[in-house]
This record gives C-alpha cells, sequence and structure tokens, in this order.
C-alpha cells in the first residue's frame, strides 16, 4: 500500500490538471445508499433504471415522485465524509483541477469542492420537463404541474436515456483530454459516458488511479487500483501528498 501511495505522490507532484470522477461509493460511507445498496425495504421490487426514466414518471409520475423523495428527505439528513473533505483538499492542492461526479447528492460541495460538474444534475432541483420554472425541494407529497405549460415538474437530474447536459460535458472533456492523472472513485464503470472517462484519459497519457470497494470493468486499465472504503484510503493518501 505504501509503494502505491509513494508513485501516486510522485505523479501528483508533477501533474498540472487532476480529474477526479466520482460515483455512488464516495457517498456511502456518509451513508447514502449506492443504487446496489438503495433498493431495500420499501424500495426492493424496483430496479432504479425502471424508476429512474423519462417514461417511468410519465406512467406513473406519483411512484417516481415518492421514490426522489424518499432519497431527498434521506439526503438531506447526510453529511459530507472524510472522503468528500479529502478531494476538497486535493483540489486545493493541484495546480488545475475538476472534480466530475455522477452524484445528484450535493455533498462535494457541502464539502468545499468548488471546480466541479454535476453531470447527472442535482437531486434538490426540480423544474418543468420543458423548463419553463426551476425550483428548489418542492414540499409536495404528490407530484405538480408547471404553472405556465401544465406539464409536470420534475428532478432536475439526468435520467437513463436522457442527455447529459452540454457545458457540463464540454468542460469534463477539455479536462479529460488535458490531464496528467485521473481518478475514478467509487463507481462502478457501468453508466455511460461517465464509465468512458477513466479510459479517455489513459488513452491520451494521463496515470490512472481506481479506488473502490471491489475491481470493477474500470481495474483492467488502471496504473494503480486499490481497493477499500474510499474515505479511509483518501484520507491516508491526503496526509502524504
Ligand atoms: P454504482 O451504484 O453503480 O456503483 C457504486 C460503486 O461504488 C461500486 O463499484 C461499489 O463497489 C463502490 N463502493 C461502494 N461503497 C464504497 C466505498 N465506501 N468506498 C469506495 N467504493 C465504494 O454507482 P455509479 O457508478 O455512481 O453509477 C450509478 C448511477 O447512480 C450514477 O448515475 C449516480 O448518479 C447514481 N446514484 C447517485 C447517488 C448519489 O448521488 N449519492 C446514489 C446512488 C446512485
Amino acid at each position: 500500500m505504501q509503494e502505491k501511495f509513494q508513485k501516486i505522490k510522485e505523479k501528483f507532484i508533477e501533474a498540472k490538471v487532476v480529474v477526479v470522477l466520482t460515483g455512488a461509493g464516495i457517498s456511502a460511507e456518509s451513508g447514502v445508499p449506492t443504487f446496489r445498496d438503495a433498493m431495500s425495504g420499501l424500495w426492493e421490487k424496483f430496479n432504479p433504471q425502471e424508476l429512474a426514466t423519462p417514461q417511468a414518471f410519465r406512467r406513473n409520475p406519483e411512484l417516481v415522485w415518492k421514490w426522489y423523495k424518499y432519497r431527498r428527505d434521506l439526503i438531506q439528513k447526510v453529511k459530507p465524509n472524510p472522503g468528500h473533505y479529502a478531494i476538497a483538499t486535493l483540489e486545493k492542492l493541484s495546480k488545475d483541477f475538476l472534480l466530475v461526479t455522477q452524484n445528484v447528492d450535493g455533498l462535494h460541495k457541502e464539502a468545499g469542492n468548488k471546480k466541479l460538474v454535476e453531470i447527472h444534475g442535482n437531486i434538490t432541483r426540480y423544474r418543468c420537463f420543458n423548463n419553463c420554472i426551476f425550483m428548489d425541494n418542492p414540499k409536495s407529497e404528490l407530484p405538480i404541474r408547471c404553472e405556465k405549460c401544465g406539464d409536470w415538474i420534475r428532478p432536475d437530474v439526468v435520467w437513463f436515456g436522457e442527455n447529459l447536459p452540454e457545458d457540463a460535458l464540454d468542460k469534463s472533456f477539455k479536462y479529460i483530454n488535458n490531464c496528467n492523472i485521473f481518478f475514478s472513485i467509487g463507481t462502478s464503470g457501468v453508466v455511460q459516458p461517465a464509465a468512458s472517462f477513466p479510459l479517455m484519459a489513459k488513452e491520451k497519457g494521463a496515470f490512472l488511479v481506481e479506488i473502490n470497494l471491489e475491481p470493477t470493468l474500470i481495474s483492467a486499465y488502471t496504473d494503480i487500483s486499490i481497493y477499500g472504503k474510499s474515505g479511509v484510503i483518501l484520507s491516508e493518501l491526503i496526509k502524504q501528498l
């Protein structure tokens, strides 16, 4: 382990541009379930891929609204964990830096990251399907309609089958194509297009580091993989940088 930290330190010191990609795993130690863990209890008979789509919302607005309200209520009770704070420190220690997060929970911002793109949106923001109205945290227990066009108000997140926000994607590509070191943290490497980002960086010559509980689809391409809890590993790494 010590040798791995030492190698990362060497590459980090040389690096002009640092990119971090995070997924649901970074928030697991805060108590936010990953998709694999989320479908317990009340939700165990549902598949996220069948709830997190525009078609699912239109088919059963009440069900999808409740699922999002349940996740939002849960997220509002949790706090960033040492992994989030370590990434905020990494930003401060880097010459140039971008955090690309797939998470919608807002915990990276709360931990202090400023140079970040939320490529899948944010669960506390809502908008009308036609973008007439934007709002934060609607209190209603039931789905509501837009006062202007009458269509549904929906979470401002990117659902399966939807495009990512163009500006967030452009910024991500700019950094991924120029970075010298790329950290892939707590992501299973299954959801596209983010799953391709580590390989894109590697193809452009970046040193690729993965931190995850277990091997993923990305592991075959990394220069260094460290398996364990991201909060524990990142805290140790930061101490050594
Ligand atoms: P995923 O659920 O597919 O994978 C999570 C990964 O994190 C797994 O590889 C798992 O091994 C790893 N992991 C779990 N606990 C960990 C820990 N303590 N330390 C390090 N790694 C850990 O998540 P994904 O790759 O982000 O893709 C799923 C989609 O789900 C994304 O679009 C994301 O937006 C969404 N999602 C977001 C949240 C959130 O905002 N917190 C939560 C659930 C799902």
